[in-house]
């Protein structure tokens, strides 16, 4: 525990951004340090928008290897890995196959669980303290299965997370489809679904950026357009956090710089397995459709999210390990689109929808990283991978609640650097 009463935040994602204001409400002078001029513009920028606890599985399952080979090199795929990027993952690869067993799955999943379910209960209580609006919604997410597999793989997911209480509810065709009317066109090509009724969705760069905003109105110092250098140390504990515009003395720090996490950590001796794996989104507007669907849905065999938000519907997936390679793939997107105007024929304008890519901060079992380094006052709060907008709030609480010594009440076991 430190005693300082100013904080340092690292980063203005959406896992930045709630560290802010959760250090802010107890009582912290906090100062959020973000290179773009807004925040939520890198990786929660137009993600998939799924409050989902019901997706606490990590990717690294007995399953995956066989599906990368077996997908290696094909564009519609939804994991590519592209042969270029091999040298490059050659160590975070092997790390992550070391997790693609039953074991270490079911403890990754326990894990992952506890976190997303107790951030979803912070994010409800963030938003009831500070009324922000972010297009969200509380109608829980449709998982949707097309084949046998994705009926054996995400029913043993709905088991074990059902045994930590999540409640489920499993469908036939004709019970997907009078929940979610807008499947019709579906009809006869889907095996089955799994309601999850308390996920929930939103935007989360809306969320971030009146996040940040709310937080800035209220006592913290929001710098963007700041690039974050380095971190000073003095004998083993912070003292400075060096940005292009300034030396700023600090003796408490949270990283929450996403994939850009290493770059202030590597000099002070820590090295995170964070690898940036490329997603894709797709964002059509609504106008003047009638049909358009309101669950958010996820359909499992192809790894595609299907979430409204507004006035919008966000269409999110696919796994590309290609480096830092940001380009927007065209078959890619392409893909996304393919897939929305087959399940949602009826859709007026096919040639609409904005698209996007971005990188999941991801750690080989799906844990991020939270809590102390052997640097006295240099926190973690990175790593999130698949799921950093579910796990925000709760990833934020816990992290003041640590610095500030409160008893915290989740329990961080396989989610320090200690314990892992
Ligand atoms: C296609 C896709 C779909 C997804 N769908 C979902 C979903 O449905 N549900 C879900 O829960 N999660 C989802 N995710 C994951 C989620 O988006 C991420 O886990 C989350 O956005 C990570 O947040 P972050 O704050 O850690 O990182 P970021 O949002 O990337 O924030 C890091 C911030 O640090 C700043 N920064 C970095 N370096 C510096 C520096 N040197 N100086 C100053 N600032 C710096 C960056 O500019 C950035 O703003 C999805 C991701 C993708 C790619």
């Amino acid at each position: 525990m430190v005693d300082s009463r100013k904080v340092v935040v690292l980063g203005g994602g959406v896992v930045g951004v709630t560290s802010a204001y959760f250090l802010s409400r107890q009582g912290y002078e906090v100062t959020l340090i973000e290179k773009n001029e807004d925040a939520g513009l890198e990786t929660s920028f137009a993600n998939g928008g799924i409050v989902t606890p019901s997706m606490s599985d990590p990717w690294a399952s007995p399953e995956i290897p066989r599906f990368i080979l077996k997908w290696m090199g094909k564009e519609d795929s939804p994991f590519l890995l592209r042969p270029a990027a091999l040298p490059g993952l050659v160590s975070w690869g092997i790390k992550f196959l070391r997790q693609c067993n039953h074991t270490a799955w079911a403890r990754n999943t326990a894990v992952i669980y506890r976190l997303c379910s107790y951030s979803k209960e912070m994010l409800n209580q963030l938003v009831a303290d500070t009324g922000i609006e972010y297009d969200g919604s509380r109608l829980g997410t449709l998982h949707l299965f097309r084949d046998q597999l994705s009926i054996e793989v995400t029913k043993r997911v709905a088991e074990t997370l059902g045994a930590m209480g999540l409640r489920y509810d499993l469908l036939d065709e004709a019970a997907c489809i009078e929940l979610e009317p807008s499947l019709r066109s579906q009809k006869g090509l889907i095996a089955g679904g799994i309601h999850y009724p308390h996920d929930e969705a939103g935007d989360a760069r809306l969320f971030s950026q009146r996040l940040a905003q709310y937080c800035s109105t209220n006592g913290v110092t929001v710098r963007y357009g700041e690039s974050i250098k380095r971190i000073e140390t003095l004998n083993g504990a912070v003292s400075a956090v060096v940005t292009d515009a300034e030396a700023i003395a600090a003796d408490t720090c949270v990283v929450a710089m996403g994939n850009e996490s290493n770059s202030v950590l590597r000099p002070l001796g820590i090295r995170l397995p964070i690898y940036p794996v490329k997603g894709y989104s797709m964002t059509f507007p609504v106008a003047q459709w009638n049909g358009a669907p309101v669950i958010p849905m996820a359909d499992t065999g192809r790894h595609i999210g299907i979430t409204r938000l507004g006035d919008r519907i966000r269409v999110a997936g696919t796994a590309e390990f290609a480096g830092n390679d940001r380009s927007l793939n065209p078959k890619r997107i392409g893909n996304l689109r393919r897939f929305f105007l087959d399940v949602f024929p009826d859709y007026p304008d096919p040639s609409a929808g904005e698209g996007w890519t971005g990188f999941r901060p991801m750690t080989p079992d799906g844990i991020p990283y939270l809590g102390e380094t052997p640097v006295q006052g240099l926190y973690l709060n990175t790593g999130h991978g698949h799921l950093g907008w579910t796990m925000s709030c709760g990833s934020g609480q816990v992290l003041a609640n640590l610095i500030s010594g409160a008893t915290g009440d989740l329990d961080l076991t396989g989610m320090t650097l200690a314990s892992r």
